[in-house]
């Protein structure tokens, strides 16, 4: 087998479709029966960097488009006319899952438990090349011997009993709710999507036992946020959380995802062929890692460093004034 694809997330899941359409055999292993088992916010920007993967949601994959955001914090409200389509992640998970499998094995409830000398346990496979999509406690990433981002903290669930607009996302900055992060209310087709984190988990507990009587249901999971870290080493490259792939400002990583696993898929094609060497693997997406480190020094400034709640409304406002 040439490429193993270990996590089927969203990032695993894009690019094993992206390999199917070049017509590349791969085989990857998702250690879960099931997809979406995580929790998330559900939504996207429909254009990121240029980027647009609506068909991917197409059919049942797409709950609501909405018109933009609202961000309330202290001193007021601030809209930003930012398209944000709201997902039915498990569809759109199991629809990449169905065409890539045209191409390719997926093999559900099959855990790598470990890699030595690019050796696959317990399935005794050496891939020409190992990716790791294995989310924010990646293996491959150890493996490769790279360190672990830092990680924030954030819940999710479902409610049907909130009284805002509907036609918009709602995002809350407020100190008082939960502090370096934010809370949201996202809006599905017939309930909505509400959750909240912060970018250190330190201030995480004390938020969520605040806000945790929304509901009795609550998923969690850390998000990585940082600057990308190194994603490549041996006969391996990272894709997704597992490399924080992740626009940190918002703790969005399903774009970043599908965008860099686009351009892997090309990257192995040539790999494959021998025109390229591992190490080039960051080359092709420079535009986008700069982009991804601008988002992280955003997030430092605006939660780290900007103490003042009014100060940070007024700031908010500027860059909400682009997108008026
Ligand atoms: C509460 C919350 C809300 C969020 N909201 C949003 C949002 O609204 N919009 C947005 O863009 N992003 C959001 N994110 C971030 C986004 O969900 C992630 O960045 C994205 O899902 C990362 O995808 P991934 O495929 O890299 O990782 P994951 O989704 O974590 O997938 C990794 C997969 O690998 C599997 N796996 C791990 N180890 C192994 C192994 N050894 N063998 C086999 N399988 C393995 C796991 O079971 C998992 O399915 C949110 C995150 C959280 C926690």
């Amino acid at each position: 087998m040439e490429v193993a694809i270990i996590g089927g997330g969203i990032a695993g899941l894009s690019l094993a479709k992206f390999l199917a359409e070049e017509g590349i055999p791969f085989i990857l292993f998702e250690e879960h029966k099931d997809f979406f088992r995580k929790a998330c916010g559900e939504g996207v920007m429909q254009n990121t960097l240029g980027y647009d993967f609506y068909d991917f949601y197409s059919g049942r994959g797409i709950e609501r488009e909405t018109e933009g955001v609202y961000i309330h914090t202290k001193y007021g409200k601030n809209f930003m006319r930012l398209p944000i389509i709201m997902l039915n992640k498990q569809e759109v998970e199991k629809e990449l899952a169905r065409k890539a499998e045209k191409q390719g094995e997926i093999r559900m409830g099959e855990r790598v438990n470990r890699i030595v000398n690019g050796i696959l346990y317990p399935q005794q496979i050496k891939p020409k090349i190992i990716v790791g999509a294995d989310g924010a406690f990646s293996i491959v990433r150890d493996y490769i011997g790279i360190k672990k981002p830092k990680m924030g903290f954030a819940v999710a669930t479902y409610s049907k009993n909130i009284d805002m607009d509907n036609a918009y996302c709602h995002v809350f900055i407020k100190d008082d709710i939960v502090k370096y992060g934010y809370a949201w209310y996202f809006p599905k087709k017939d309930k909505w999507n509400i959750g909240i984190g912060s970018f250190k988990k330190k201030y995480f507990k004390e938020a969520f036992l605040k806000f945790k009587y929304k509901s009795e249901k609550w998923k969690g999971a850390y998000i990585p946020i940082d600057k990308p870290i190194k994603s490549y080493g041996k006969n391996a490259i990272l894709l997704g959380d597992s490399a924080c792939h992740v626009i940190s400002a918002v703790g969005a990583g399903i774009m970043p995802s599908m965008i860099i696993a686009k351009i892997a898929s090309e990257f192995i094609k040539k790999f494959l062929e021998g025109k390229v060497k591992i190490k080039e693997y960051e080359n092709l997406w420079k535009k986008e890692k700069k982009y991804l480190k601008l988002s992280y020094y955003l997030t430092t400034f605006l939660f780290g460093i900007v103490k003042s709640e009014f100060l940070r409304h007024k700031i908010i406002r500027r860059i909400t004034k682009f997108y008026a």
